[in-house]
């Protein structure tokens, strides 16, 4: 790299924009071109020698349950819709989409509605990003740890929640959620998914299997009411808490047939701990 051209395998010495300076002591590990239907960019990725220590758990815990219907659930029982503008881009989008057909085949109106379309689809991804980015943020307001749940977003986005997956864009959002939690020095963890909406948050007893429409959970051994994705977020919160009071190694792992554990990290093996008969309080 010098100035602002940049040497690329096969294609040499480009002319580039640079968004912004590279900070003092990274180093370029990768650069990828990325075709955006405003043009091509340029992502470097940096690398710097410094060791960022991680959140120690502490503070306020949130848990999270992320859903169709609501966005996200929190613990503390807020419950967050998906953004109202995105459906109006959605809509904007299907309608070019279907505009598209009377088109002739390669002719230039064609051509440019095409455009438009990758150029909308782009404006998608790009507000998308921007809410989820803000939404993580103010998450990170009101806690010191924050619990999600080990859902692989990919194989769920193959089930036959697909399309509504993939538009939601949660894999993403955790990601951007890891990434903010870091920057605010709030605790991350994922959990245990197993169960969480069949599991009663103030008295751990099984409740059996909600139907999608059943919206509230209501206890029967002790009668605990609130909202069910609110008592699947405190579900998350719970199993968080309890593996981290339990003190779990972050390698360990064994018997995979509990109902409530800490993941260490994505990818790896979970740990698991049978629950124990005494509720945790809820707020
Ligand atoms: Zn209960």
């Amino acid at each position: 790299m010098r100035g602002n051209q940049i040497k690329l395998p096969q294609l040499g010495w480009l002319e580039y924009i640079k968004s912004r300076e590279i900070p003092d002591g990274f180093v370029v590990k990768q650069a990828r071109i990325v075709r955006k239907a405003s043009g091509y960019f340029v992502m470097l990725t940096l690398e710097c020698d410094v060791l960022v220590p991680s959140p120690v758990p502490s503070g306020h815990p949130l848990g999270l349950d992320l859903g169709l219907d609501k966005f996200v659930a929190t613990s503390d029982g807020v419950l967050i819709e998906r953004p109202r503008f995105l459906q109006v881009l959605h809509r904007k989008l299907k309608l070019l989409q279907r505009r598209l057909k009377h088109k002739h085949k390669g002719s230039s109106n064609r051509h440019k509605l095409n455009r438009k379309i990758a150029r909308l689809h782009q404006r998608i991804a790009d507000t998308r990003k921007d809410w989820q980015f803000k939404l993580a943020h103010k998450l990170c307001d009101d806690a010191g740890m924050m619990f999600v749940e080990d859902v692989d977003f990919r194989t769920w986005a193959k089930g036959m929640l697909g399309k509504h997956t993939l538009d939601a864009g949660f894999g993403q959002f955790i990601e951007i959620l890891k990434w903010a939690c870091s920057k605010r020095g709030v605790y991350f963890e994922k959990v245990n998914k197993d169960y969480t909406s069949q599991v009663c948050p103030q008295c751990d007893t099984h409740t059996g299997k909600k139907e999608l429409k059943d919206r509230v959970h209501s206890c029967p051994e002790c009668g605990y009411t609130t909202h069910r994705d609110v008592a699947a977020a405190q579900v998350i919160r719970n199993r968080g808490e309890t593996a981290l009071q339990e003190g779990f190694p972050p390698q360990a792992t064994a018997n995979p047939k509990g109902i409530s554990g800490l993941l260490s990290q994505p990818g790896r093996k979970c740990l698991w701990r049978r629950s124990s008969g005494d509720g945790k309080p809820s707020s």
